[in-house]
């Protein structure tokens, strides 16, 4: 019985979720006459209170379609040095939109408006690129699951406003975010212009994301998605369980964070372990001291076919989610218990 803690993009759909899959009503979504995509794309709208919604294939394309829309080429974006925008998709920023990023090093992914105000070249010094678009993440996915305090955001918002900058949140786990600090997407609608978020990490469905946003950005998001080549067809099967997910495994969340609480608990226990970073949601970043049992300790991890991700510079990664059960997490915690 295999444990995989490497991410929570690898749950597989529960019987219940199959079920309601095999009987969604399909059609051609690049017609937009596809029921379910319709259907699940006007529920997240209406959840953010923001004028529409389109589905795509995967949270990097909803990410570079959001930057191809706030930008021309030649300018730039400001976010963290963790961000996936920059970090994790390809390289997408340059080859997608011909745009730069100025990185700033905040505290576990996250930036302030201070960092922000500074970092935004003066619009006619047109020596420098123009500074049009700010991209947060929340949660942020190489900061740990770390989670912004709201308050933050709205000052960056206020930033935003004051220079006539983009304002996009890379969402993916925005989710877990939302339950971990009672927040409802609402809030985060009024302060963005668009908002990604992704239906196959933390909520269990095997694909999609979903851009969500104000019209003005939104009447080009249906042709930018077109030209990356995330129209799709009959795609309803998968928009259905993103609908499923909504409607069933938002709360559950809860019972992931608190699991990786409990693991970093019996993990900063261990000699092995030299720190473990803040577990504000479902991810458990640390760190094992060079010795001699670190080889003994990942070696007794795969004996016991529990993966976990190595995530470089001496990071170890751990991410619970829905297919982590009670008796993969009572087995994991025993072996962290016993283990010297
Ligand atoms: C997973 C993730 C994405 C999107 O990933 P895809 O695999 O392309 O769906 C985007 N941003 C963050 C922070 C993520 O963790």
């Amino acid at each position: 019985m295999k444990i995989d803690l490497r991410s929570d993009t690898l749950t597989k759909p529960t019987p219940e979720m199959l079920e309601f899959m095999m009987n969604a009503e399909v059609g051609d979504d690049v017609y937009k006459e596809d029921p379910s995509v319709n259907e699940l794309e006007r529920r997240i709208a209406e959840m953010f209170g923001m004028d529409s919604a389109l589905y795509f294939p995967t949270g990097s394309m909803t990410n570079q379609a959001a930057i191809k829309i706030h930008t021309q080429p030649g300018e730039q974006l400001i976010a963290d040095a963790y961000a996936h925008v920059y970090n994790y998709e390809g390289g997408g920023v340059s080859f997608n939109s011909g745009v730069s990023c100025k990185l700033l090093s905040g505290n576990r992914g996250m930036i302030t408006a201070s960092q922000v105000e500074e970092a935004i070249n003066p619009p006619d010094f047109y020596h420098s690129p123009l500074t049009t678009l700010v991209c947060l993440e929340n949660t942020t996915n190489k900061g740990g699951g770390a989670c912004y305090d709201f308050e933050e955001i709205k000052k960056i918002k206020n930033v935003c406003d004051h220079h006539e900058l983009g304002f996009h949140l890379d969402g993916a786990r925005l989710w877990n975010a939302m339950v971990a600090n009672n927040e409802n997407p609402k809030q985060y609608g009024e302060v963005f212009d668009t908002i990604s978020v992704c239906l196959s990490k933390g909520l269990g469905a095997p694909m999609g994301s979903v851009l969500v946003g104000k019209q003005q950005f939104m009447d080009k998001a249906i042709r930018v998605r077109k030209i990356l080549g995330g129209g799709m067809r009959q795609v309803g099967y998968m928009a259905a369980a993103g609908i499923y997910a909504l409607d069933h495994h938002i709360d559950r969340m809860e019972i992931d964070h608190t699991k990786a609480k409990e693991l970093g608990a019996q993990l900063e226990k261990l000699d092995v372990v030299a720190s473990v970073e803040p577990i504000d949601t479902n991810i458990v970043i640390f760190n094992l001291l060079e010795t001699p049992s670190k080889h003994d300790f990942m070696k007794q991890l795969s004996e016991r076919q529990i993966a976990i991700s190595d995530m470089g510079q001496g990071k170890l990664r751990i991410v619970t989610h829905f297919d982590y059960s009670k008796a993969h997490h009572e087995r994991f915690l025993t072996f962290l218990a016993e283990f010297e």
